[in-house]
């Protein structure tokens, strides 16, 4: 509970709202904008939607949700009591501005993949969607994170991306630069979804901490835990690589609600 107090970044007029609509006591934590992970609690037995979608909730009321890096702002929330109750909470986001980052020195066959790897990629995309679909009840992500590795902050979540002069997908991750073989640390209690070598992510590992929020950690150089395996926060999970479409070693965290690509970023800064 400590880290879920500690990182209380509720909107005050949101809070305002809520207080003034009397009934219903529900809190959010995070803040309200694109890329972000929002968790909630609301009273035990809720029903809660997320724009007329169910979203799961925990026993205990905790919920989570997130939108993604170019999501409309206008979003709502419903919540059902266990006595029947109903109230529709709209939510307004903030739209962000990103980076442009232009990266020059990248092998070719990663800026324009070579036809016979174009049924590896597709194999490859289908498997990550496929993992990240995994909903489990774990509740770990309502701790506060810890960073998976030490280094400098090189690339942010929401960039262009342009390679070698050519523009390609935005970056939906956050780069820390770190010799090869430097220690990645789970951020968060989990299970292995997924720990095999991908084209462009290279070693790549995906763990699960429940209600649909998975960690991807890309470009690795070793990857020590095993499919199923359950770990602990802080457990030393993997070796920064340079594996995949890299120029240099660095650890990529990202951070998924389902499809919905997140910032880690947002979850770190208090
Ligand atoms: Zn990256």
């Amino acid at each position: 509970m400590k880290g879920w107090q500690k990182g209380l970044l509720l909107s005050a007029s949101l809070f305002a709202a809520l207080n003034a609509s009397g009934a219903m006591n529900v809190t959010l934590d995070g803040k309200l904008t694109q890329g972000s992970l929002i968790r909630g609690q609301a009273p035990a037995e809720a029903k809660i939607l997320f724009n007329g979608e169910p979203l799961s909730v925990a026993e205990d009321g905790r919920f989570v949700f997130g939108i993604g890096r170019d999501a409309s702002l206008a979003h709502q929330l419903t919540i059902i009591t266990a006595d029947g109750k109903q109230q529709v909470l709209p939510l307004t986001f903030s739209s962000r501005e990103y980076d442009i980052q232009r990266i020059t020195g990248v092998a070719q066959k990663y800026v324009t993949p070579p036809a016979d790897v174009t049924e590896r990629i597709q194999n490859d995309n289908r498997k990550v969607s496929s993992v990240r679909k995994t909903l489990t009840a774990k509740t770990a992500i309502f701790a506060a994170p810890i960073r998976p590795a030490e280094g400098r902050i090189s690339g942010v979540y929401g960039s262009q991306r342009v390679f070698n002069g050519e523009p390609r997908n935005p970056h939906y991750g956050l780069d820390i630069a770190a010799p090869v073989g430097a220690p990645v640390l789970a951020p968060w209690d989990g299970e292995v979804l997924l720990a095999e070598d991908l084209y462009y992510s290279g070693l790549t590992l995906i763990i699960d901490h429940g209600m649909g929020v998975t960690s991807t950690l890309l470009h690795l150089h070793a990857i020590d835990v095993k499919v199923g395996q359950h770990i602990r926060q802080g457990d030393k999970v993997a070796e920064v690589g340079a594996t995949g479409r890299v120029t240099g070693p660095h650890l990529d965290w990202r951070i998924n609600w389902f499809q919905e690509r997140l910032d880690p970023q947002l979850l770190l800064a208090e």
